[in-house]
């Protein structure tokens, strides 16, 4: 009886082990609640499809290899061409700020990795995403559909003219920083829309403006000091 124990407790302690099996997706499983806990919860954001969609989506997927064991990490990272993946906290923010709904049709500028797609496509119906660099564009639609998301559609193009073919957009959120807000996104969002947005040039004060459409008219907002990488635009 007393041997017959021992291999019981194995098993147990390796089910409970973070470094069993499936040992490194559930340590990312936990570096995501604690990123959900420590950064965004404890720091004021409560609304919980925010919650839930950050809780799922596994952010480690979308950074490059060699990126992987900071994916979790208060700041944000380098995805290359210059660009970067969002810090986890800004993403929360700029989804809680728009308060996506399941019925909504959600329009993003700059996908460059594609988790802030993944995060809105946990909550609403359709994103249709915009990224002006085709090999990031290429890269996001790869990771998308291999993680199965059948409602985000990405196009490679200069996100300044929007994506005229499915606006209106309930929501808008734009990750690059352009110096003044595009008039055309301006006019593909909603009367009763939100659109967020980083406002400000390179290297002077950036900040994130709510825009809001209300009976035809447009209402800005200066909410957070931010620092997003450039709006650039396709001469071609
Ligand atoms: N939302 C992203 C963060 C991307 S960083 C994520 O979750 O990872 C901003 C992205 O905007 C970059 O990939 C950059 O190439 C892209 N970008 C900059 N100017 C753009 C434009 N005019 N149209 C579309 N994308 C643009």
């Amino acid at each position: 009886m007393k041997t017959g124990i021992f291999p019981y407790l194995i098993a147990l302690f390796i089910m409970a082990s973070p470094v069993g099996l499936s040992g490194q997706t559930k340590t990312f499983e936990m570096e995501r609640k604690n990123m959900v806990n420590t950064q965004i919860r404890a720091r004021g954001i409560t609304w919980q499809p925010t919650l839930d969609a950050m809780l799922k989506v596994p952010r480690h997927l979308f950074v490059p290899g060699y990126a992987r064991s900071k994916a979790y990490y208060d700041g944000p990272l380098t995805i290359g061409y210059g660009q970067t993946i969002s810090q986890p906290y800004i993403v929360a923010y700029m989804t809680s700020i728009l308060k996506p709904e399941k019925g909504d049709k959600v329009l993003e500028i700059g996908t460059g990795s594609g988790y802030q797609a993944a995060v809105l496509a946990e909550i609403v119906d359709s994103v249709f995403t915009v990224e002006i660099v085709p090999e990031l564009a290429e890269q996001a639609k790869e990771i998308l559909d291999s993680l199965g998301y059948k409602n985000v559609w990405v196009k490679s193009c200069d996100g300044f003219y929007g994506w005229k073919e499915h606006a209106p957009y309930d929501k808008i959120i734009v990750t690059a920083a352009p110096e003044e807000i595009p008039q055309p996104l301006i006019d593909q969002l909603k009367e009763g829309g939100k659109m967020i947005i980083p406002v400000g040039g390179e290297y002077s004060f950036q900040y994130l403006v709510l825009v809001e459409k209300k009976k035809g008219k447009v209402i800005e907002k200066t909410m957070l000091p931010v620092r997003f990488v450039p709006f650039t635009r396709d001469h071609n």
